[in-house]
């Protein structure tokens, strides 16, 4: 795991992000003929990440694009668009956004394979393993996947909402090292570097907290959705994940490989002390919430202090409708403090509330397990562990 700068060098395993922005030329708007894609980039970023390629790194690309590259191509760069639209816009755009990328890589005879994927893919644990199956063969043919979300079938609710989200998520879901999210800001600031003069980069980050979380502002630009909050929000869930993440300038030639070389560049979230399995970070970032458990402050404090599994007497209140197995927020006093996987049905909760593990039989005609959600499958969430 990267815990320093002097470590980046060991990464065998890279997930480079590469934002809209840097890719799409907002000057070609509209002009007939014109894809749109900002090509010498397109070769800059080819020739970087070939060098690593050859120098036996496995990489990854997660490039955004498509939507913005649409936008260009039919003219709607700076139309409100409706979801069909930026659909619409994926689907003219994507095409031409890995024509790009293949034909650079054709250059350095580097084959590329297209990877789109949406959020519904990393829910489900056999499309995951499919996921994970299908980049481990490209790897071992020596092929770099192009990764981008599906933006063409996704629907608001599963949308990962953004590509360093998507970035994060593939970075775990490949087992990489370090994810390089390359944008148009150079590094993180201790505040907007645009309106302070006294703005000063942030070069290590150890642990994502709230101050930290305060410092992203909401910048954002002409193209792209994420803003630096939604690269810090990626950063926290790879790091948490046991993947290094640093956030570099797409505009400066060379950035990649100083990274690489240790070079005091940009910022790096190392991987703290507070790592999550691959099942916490499942449990607590990848599986849709189907309901809520409200519980006492007793509960609660067992669950924080002790890691105790949740049982049912600690239980006030049940909300949704969810089946045995399902993913549920644990709260208390209105704060959600946990995620797990709830062994009884909303149904039976219902019945459970209040009610001591020896009688869980009594109640519902039979028991599988004492707790209602067990140790193993509860996740405190940050911050929760504190309070
Ligand atoms: N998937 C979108 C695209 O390729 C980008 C989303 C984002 O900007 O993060 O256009």
């Amino acid at each position: 795991m990267i815990r320093t700068r002097q470590e980046i060098g060991r990464a065998q395993r890279i997930v480079v992000k590469i934002g809209s922005s840097l890719l799409a030329d907002a000057e070609q708007v509209g002009s007939v003929g014109t894809d749109g894609v900002q090509m010498q980039r397109v070769q800059r970023f080819t020739n970087e990440i070939a060098r690593l390629h050859a120098s036996g790194m496995q990489l990854v690309l997660v490039s955004s694009g498509a939507v913005a590259l649409g936008c260009v191509q039919l003219g709607w760069v700076g139309r409100n668009l409706s979801v069909h639209e930026k659909q619409a816009a994926a689907a003219v755009g994507q095409p031409a956004l890995m024509q790009a990328w293949k034909k650079a890589f054709a250059e350095h005879d580097i084959a590329v394979a297209q990877m789109l994927l949406t959020g519904d893919d990393l829910r489900h644990r056999r499309r995951y393993l499919n996921a994970s199956n299908t980049s481990e063969t490209l790897f071992a043919a020596g092929v770099i996947p192009i990764v981008n979300e599906n933006d063409t079938v996704v629907v608001k609710e599963i949308k990962f909402g953004d590509n360093d989200n998507l970035g994060a998520l593939v970075s775990l879901l490949t087992d990489a090292d370090l994810l390089v999210i390359m944008t148009d800001v150079d590094a993180l600031y201790d505040a907007n570097p645009a309106k302070s003069a006294n703005a000063q980069r942030i070069d290590l980050v150890v642990t994502v907290t709230p101050d930290i979380m305060d410092m992203a502002g909401d910048a954002d630009s002409t193209f792209g959705t994420g803003g630096m909050s939604s690269k810090l929000r990626a950063a926290h869930i790879a790091t948490r994940g046991g993947v290094a993440t640093a956030v570099i300038s797409g505009d400066s030639e060379g950035a990649l490989a100083a990274l690489l070389d240790g070079e005091d560049i940009g910022t790096l979230f190392a991987c703290g002390g507070d790592r999550q399995t691959r099942r916490q970070h499942w449990i607590s970032e990848v599986l849709p919430v189907a309901g809520q458990i409200s519980i006492d402050d007793g509960a609660a404090r067992a669950l924080r202090k002790q890691g105790a599994s949740l049982l049912p007497v600690g239980v006030r209140a049940v909300d949704g409708a969810f089946d045995k197995g399902e993913c549920v927020e644990i709260v208390c006093q209105g704060d959600t403090i946990a995620r797990g996987l709830c062994n009884y049905s909303a149904v039976e909760m219902r019945q459970l509330i209040g009610v001591a593990s020896d009688d869980i039989e009594k109640v519902l005609g039979y028991r599988d397990f004492s707790s209602v959600v067990h140790r193993d499958n509860l996740v405190l969430l940050s911050g929760a562990e504190e309070s």
